[in-house]
């Protein structure tokens, strides 16, 4: 048994895999693999609306926003989100909580004026800033939920009175939100969903249309939800997979049950972070992010054999995004208390042979 710690692609269940893989052999009784079989087939477009009702049922999703599922990655969202929804004489209001948001900033700058809120890059982005002023007339606030790098996350929704454009991409369907508070909500599915290759958007349908801008036909959230996300050959199997790892969620208690459990792992690891003297925190601790735990280590010669001692372990994907060292523990949905506790173990272990 090994135990995926990686930030991205990352962990999925195996029930999710081994369905996954027969799909690739033969996809239900056709005698054809799911690669080889149209979009535009019965079978295919069922598992296409069974991806949109997974959605909508696990994050309770209103009619008045649309499902799509895009390629390009987040990081076309970036773009995309502002080429769509600002105008160039408009202005939106954007937080830096670390190098996905940077990204995101840069793309925006394109299409309007952007005015960046808040910054924790003072202090290499380990807190989420809560102390700032917000303009009037603002069209909306971009945020990244959870900051896959640096390790924090938006405990809650933040109230800014302006609606929300958020990255959800390592964080989606972990807990509840309301949707109602997003105009727009993006993320890459290689993180707490499904395989790289398929990109998750929910749009509120009416907050489109509403700029004076001609937009590339594929790049026009309206051209992907007039056409079901088919307007062209969409990514087939990162799709079914992702409808597969919605399933289990909902056949798992759903986010509620997600929210549970991630609290459980988080207390665990971060209350061995806390007690064990070779490791320490690396972010505020009210901004620990639930999905991607970073720690450091209390002496640098430490990194490399707790990374060696882990592998043998079979703990895997533990070392720590260069621009923040030490380590990184991706907790995503998928992973379950008993790997949390073997790497908790694995911790234990160190402690008693170093210090
Ligand atoms: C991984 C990640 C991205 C980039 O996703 P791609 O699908 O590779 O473009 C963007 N934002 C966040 C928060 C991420 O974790």
């Amino acid at each position: 048994m090994t135990y995926n710690f990686f930030a991205g692609p990352a962990i999925l269940p195996k029930p999710v895999l081994e369905k996954a893989a027969q799909a690739v052999k033969s996809f239900e009784d056709l005698d054809l693999s799911i690669l080889e079989i149209s979009h535009r087939s019965p079978q295919f477009v069922a598992v296409m609306d069974k991806a949109e009702a997974n959605v909508r049922s696990l994050l309770n999703v209103p009619e008045d926003y649309a499902v799509l599922f895009l390629t390009g990655g987040a990081s076309s969202q970036f773009y995309f989100t502002a080429m769509n929804l600002l105008g160039e004489n408009e202005t939106a209001g954007y937080i830096d909580t670390g190098t996905w948001s940077n990204k995101a900033i840069k793309e925006a700058k394109l299409f309007g004026n952007i005015k960046v809120l808040a910054s924790s890059k003072d202090k290499n982005y380990s807190y989420i800033p809560k102390d700032f002023d917000i303009p009037s007339g603002l069209k909306y606030i971009h945020l990244t939920s959870n900051n896959t790098i640096s390790g924090t996350q938006y405990q809650e929704v933040p109230d800014y009175g302006v609606p929300l454009v958020c990255d959800m991409s390592s964080d989606i369907f972990s807990k509840p939100i309301d949707i109602k508070k997003f105009d727009l909500i993006y993320a890459g599915a290689q993180k707490n969903l499904g395989p790289a290759g398929v990109t998750l958007v929910i749009v509120k349908k009416d907050v489109l249309g509403k700029i004076e801008r001609d937009i590339p036909t594929m790049l026009d959230y309206r051209t992907h939800i007039a056409k079901g996300s088919m307007f062209n050959t969409p990514p087939a199997y990162p799709i079914y997979v992702s409808m597969l790892t919605m399933e289990w969620l909902l056949e798992n208690g759903g986010v509620n049950a997600m929210q549970k459990r991630n609290e459980e792992k988080a207390a665990l690891i971060y209350g061995e972070i806390d007690r064990n003297p070779c490791f320490k925190g690396s972010v505020h601790a009210d901004d620990r992010s639930r999905m991607n735990v970073t720690f450091l280590p209390t002496n640098e010669a430490f990194v490399e054999p707790f990374l060696a001692m882990a592998k043998e372990a079979r703990c895997v994907g533990l070392a720590g995004h260069r621009s923040v060292g030490g380590f990184r523990a991706s907790t995503y949905n998928s992973m379950n208390i008993e790997g949390v506790q073997k790497l908790v173990d694995v911790m234990q272990a160190f402690a008693k042979k170093h210090n």
